[in-house]
């Protein structure tokens, strides 16, 4: 029987797995996964894996009905997400508190990517276990950007460099094409140090007074209660939540502080061949959209084929998004025993609606401009143009799948992402952030799990 101290991780999604690695040579560490592990990676290229049912948890927006991707396997949602690999401007992080300040995370962003453009540059790694690379433009994508900076927006070659803004190819997490999330980065790193349990949903934790001693597991091998010395919740923005209620831990807050980016489309016709050349987008705008007066408000946008999420569409239409990226509206997930209800609350403030029809506003002009240019061509009668452009959106707006802060630092967790009712039990995934960075998620999330390995260290293990 080893020494060492059981440290069970339940979830081996973005921030699970990376958990898992910082533990592996400190801890006997067991991973607990509902979904499949599906082995070494099949080569994902441009079609989602969410379009497999049983690699989804299924969830809907109470509000809207709409269906909400999250990932059930190995992998979590970097299994089945878009890639894209943006971190977010330093000052995402001013209200995390000690801990996770800009030259907290810094070297741990470094240390779990190798950026392949820009890998040498001091904010970058070039030995970490996530490649970042940037897609090959295609002929959208170099009108789309040619476009926006005809209208003013800096040349931006590198947009994880801190302060980075304008127009220039995305980041993205892929090799040879393929998704390389932590399935492909991580699991593999871990095989064989670390015990994998997948097709194996955990119940709910399991306490003695102020203590988690353990977790209930339905596995393979039916129901189990394994006992661990810590258990590192990392579920995710909605499971973790989920399985605090589901286990009568009575801790405020949980579910209380979500936050998504909304999302907004805005569908227009190319030549299917150019679109098809890269159909996965090589051209990301991000932009200061903040009024006179106000802070710094991130706005995206991007074009790619719509036909990627939904393979009902032709494969002509061409798809410009557009993402509110430092929004105030908060939702809620509220959880009992049988239900989770999510209310995502969208563009439901008036400040984010009006920042997200200046964007809407200024992706109209940017598709004008490539209309000029002859490289796409608009509808009859734009949306986007609608007298009431607010109600328009509203009845349009999306996830941009990237829930956080159901469970957030400073509320439900403290610094070093531990309970305050509860010892052994620390929560590590995008549940904990406390602002949603102006970034997409997946890099976060998976700083996240790395960071907490280090305060486990730093805490428990010195
Ligand atoms: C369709 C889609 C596209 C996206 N595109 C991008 C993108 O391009 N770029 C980007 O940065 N972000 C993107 N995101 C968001 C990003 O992937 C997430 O923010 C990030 O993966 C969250 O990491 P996490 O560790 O918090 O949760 P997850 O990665 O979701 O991991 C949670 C894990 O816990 C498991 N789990 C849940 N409940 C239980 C239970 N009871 N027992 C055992 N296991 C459980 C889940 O199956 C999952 O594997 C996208 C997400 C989706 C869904």
């Amino acid at each position: 029987m080893s020494s060492q101290p059981h440290v069970i991780v339940v979830g081996g999604g973005s921030a699970g797995l990376f958990a898992a690695l910082g533990l592996a040579d400190h801890a006997r560490v067991t991973l607990i996964e509902a979904g499949i592990d599906p082995g070494s990676p099949a080569p994902s290229r441009y079609v989602d894996e969410h379009r497999y049912p049983e690699c989804d948890w299924d969830y809907t927006e109470a509000d809207t009905g709409v269906h909400l991707v999250r990932g059930k396997v190995l992998g979590g949602c970097s299994t089945v997400n878009a890639a894209a690999a943006v971190r977010g401007q330093p000052s995402c992080f001013a209200g995390w508190g000690n801990a996770w300040q800009w030259d907290d995370v810094l070297p741990t962003f470094r240390a779990i990517e190798t950026d392949e453009q820009f890998g040498a540059a001091p904010y970058h790694g070039d030995a970490g276990p996530v490649v970042v690379t940037r897609l090959a433009q295609g002929p959208l994508d170099i009108a789309f950007l040619d476009a926006a900076k005809k209208r003013g927006h800096a040349d931006c070659a590198d947009h994880n460099a801190p302060g980075a803004f304008g127009a220039g190819p995305w980041p993205t997490n892929r090799v040879d094409g393929s998704r390389w999330g932590t399935l492909a980065a991580v699991a593999p790193l871990v095989r064989g140090r670390v015990d994998i349990r997948a097709s194996s949903a955990v119940r709910s934790l399991v306490a003695d007074g102020g203590r988690v001693t353990g977790v209930e597991i339905d596995g393979v091998a039916g129901r189990e209660t394994l006992a661990a010395d810590l258990v590192i919740l990392a579920a995710g923005a909605f499971g973790t939540p989920e399985i605090l209620v589901r286990s009568g831990l009575d801790l405020a807050g949980v579910g209380a502080g979500l936050q998504d980016h909304p999302w907004i489309s805005m569908d227009v016709d190319a030549d299917a061949d150019a679109i098809m050349a890269r159909p996965v987008s090589g051209g990301l705008l991000r932009y200061d959209g903040a009024a006179a007066g106000e802070s710094v408000s991130e706005i995206q946008i991007f074009p790619f084929s719509a036909f990627i999420y939904d393979p009902s569409v032709a494969p002509s239409r061409y798809r410009m998004s557009v993402g509110l990226m430092e929004p105030q509206s908060r939702g809620s997930v509220e959880v009992d025993e049988r239900n989770t209800r999510i209310h995502l609350k969208h563009l439901r403030d008036d400040v984010d609606a009006e920042r997200m029809a200046a964007g809407v506003r200024h992706a109209g002009e940017l598709l004008e401009d490539m209309a000029t240019a002859g490289v796409v061509r608009l509808p009859a009668d734009p949306w986007w143009q609608a007298p009431d452009l607010v109600a328009a959106m509203r009845a349009r707006v999306e996830s941009y799948n990237h829930p956080v802060g159901t469970c957030a630092i400073g509320s439900v967790v403290d610094e070093r992402l531990r309970t305050e009712n509860l010892t052994g039990l620390r929560i590590a995934d995008a549940s904990v952030m406390p602002v949603i960075p102006q970034a997409n998620t997946n890099l976060t999330a998976m700083m996240i799990g790395a960071r907490c390995a280090e305060l486990v260290l730093a805490d428990d293990f010195a």
